[in-house]
């Protein structure tokens, strides 16, 4: 599909496949191996630490889960800096670069204090594993993000596909979700906790090989180290702004800005809930549901794939469902996605309910509860988090997009560590309780943000809009909007 726009972005230099730009896919890839050593990585750190049988730390599993939460929190606060050098000193590219090396050095670091005592260079065993953290931190602070603002430079103001295009990203990242979880968490707890992190290593050294070996060709201007041409407008847009009184900021930008942390106010509740996958949910399924189907035990850690594994199937439907109704001008606004993505989180909830209902009664729950429940948190997981790293890209002043993509992330932060700290409260109010909470608390959000949606539109000043052929002539989408 073509568009109309009278505010190009830098266009890409490679053209077009099945309906999106080309480069695209390979955002599509670096992003894949990054999850992959991600996630690969962050589902073996608790059993790694708490393990005593197969050369592991031995931690208690309350020391384990309390650095988890921090390193999740931690991790996701990065992204602020990462974000921000990338605007004023490095361009998404470099950033994506060296956050892609940094992250990669911090996996093969991990697989140290699993080698013999002569590698750790005389330093206490866990100095490697805290370096290898803060690297793997750093590495995600600038990869993170940028690579997320990238996609959004694909499609100029007004372009009907974006969201479309950032479900596809979506699809990417869960892939690299699924592989990790296959590749590293079978490596690491079959063969050995160092084949694990390595992996982890590889799977992060593929991706930046990938976009090392294709951003030239596919990327075109995205993404570089501004010029001092750019710089210049910069300051010129700044001083007028300026001499509003506002900080720099037209008062058309500083509202978009106002919609951007509004929004990533309300995320918190739905991260939060979404969040527990890892901690009470996996408890939960591992203790209470009848993971039973005929002789088969299903492995806890499997119901854990569900979330990524429907992420990738339903995740063509939902990016040809955005488009759709774009193209109609039917799609409803962003916050009501948002909202929408709320309100399924809350319903997935519903079936813990169910689920415990039924587990007090007579043991154990059935373990369709679970599914459904993991079935309607991805369905809002789509609503809302794709939409919303696009919704980012909508509205932030070209100059400051990788640092409110930082602030998005900031969200996930704030959520991980709270996370942590609802699901505990299990042990003291049980289950249900908790459950019950979460339900009550993410249906209000979503209700409460569907209300506002209104306000948020307007003062949104048609960031939103479509600029769609064969539907011409369009006012521009964005009047004086980001560049
Ligand atoms: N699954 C998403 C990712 O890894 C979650 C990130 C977020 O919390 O925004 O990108």
């Amino acid at each position: 599909m073509r568009v109309a726009s009278s505010h190009p972005a830098p266009a890409p230099a490679a053209g077009e496949l099945l309906g999106h730009p080309r480069g695209l896919y390979l955002l599509f890839g670096a992003e894949m191996w990054e999850r992959m050593s991600f996630y690969g990585m962050r589902g073996l750190l608790v059993l790694y630490l708490t393990d005593v049988t197969r050369g592991g730390f031995g931690w208690s599993r309350a020391d384990a889960l309390s650095l988890y939460g921090w390193y999740t929190g931690l991790v996701y606060v990065t992204p602020l800096l990462g974000g921000w050098l990338a605007d004023n000193v490095l361009g998404q590219r470099r950033a994506v670069v060296i956050g892609g090396l940094l992250m990669m050095i911090g996996h093969f670091l991990m697989a140290v204090p699993d080698l013999p005592e002569a590698y750790w260079l005389g330093l206490p065993r866990a100095a490697p594993l805290y370096l290898a953290l803060a690297f793997i931190m750093a590495g995600n602070g600038l990869f993170k993000p940028n690579i997320s603002v990238m996609v959004g430079q694909l499609y100029p103001p007004g372009d009907a596909r974006r969201d479309s295009g950032f479900t596809i990203f979506y699809m990417g990242i869960n892939l690299g979700a699924l592989l990790g979880a296959l590749v590293c968490g079978t490596l690491g707890e079959r063969v050995g906790w160092a084949f694990g992190f390595g992996s982890a290593g590889v799977g992060m050294a593929l991706g930046l090989a990938l976009f090392l070996w294709k951003a030239r060709d596919l990327l075109g201007g995205i993404g570089l180290r501004k010029t001092d041409a750019d710089r210049a407008q910069i300051a010129a847009a700044r001083a007028a702004a300026a001499s509003q009184g506002t900080g720099g900021l037209t008062s058309v930008e500083l509202q978009r800005i106002a919609v951007i942390l509004i929004l990533s106010f309300f995320v918190i509740f739905f991260w939060a809930a979404f969040e527990q996958a890892g901690g009470l949910m996996t408890l939960y399924t591992d203790e209470k549901v009848d993971r039973h189907v005929g002789t088969f035990l299903i492995p806890t850690t499997w119901f854990n794939m569900v979330n990524s594994g429907l992420i990738v199937l339903l995740g063509p439907l939902f990016s040809a469902l955005w488009t759709g109704l774009a193209v109609r001008r039917l799609d409803p606004p962003i916050p009501l996605k948002m909202a929408l993505g709320l309100v399924l989180m809350s319903l997935g909830f519903v079936f813990m309910l169910g689920a415990s209902e039924q587990a007090d009664a007579a043991g154990k729950s059935a373990l369709g509860w679970v599914v459904a429940a993991y079935a309607f948190h991805t369905m809002g997981e789509l609503c809302l988090s794709p939409v919303g790293l696009s919704m980012v890209t909508k509205l932030a002043p070209a100059r400051l997009a990788s640092l409110l993509m930082g602030i998005w992330f900031l969200s996930t932060a704030i959520a991980n560590k709270l996370a942590g700290v609802i699901g505990s409260q299990a042990e003291e109010f049980g289950e249900f309780t908790v459950f019950l909470g979460i339900v009550l608390a993410t249906g209000a959000a979503g209700i409460v943000l569907a209300a506002l949606s209104p306000v948020l539109v307007r003062m949104m000043h048609g960031a939103d809009q479509k600029t769609v052929e064969p539907v011409p002539p369009v006012p521009a989408a964005v009047p004086g909007g980001p560049a």
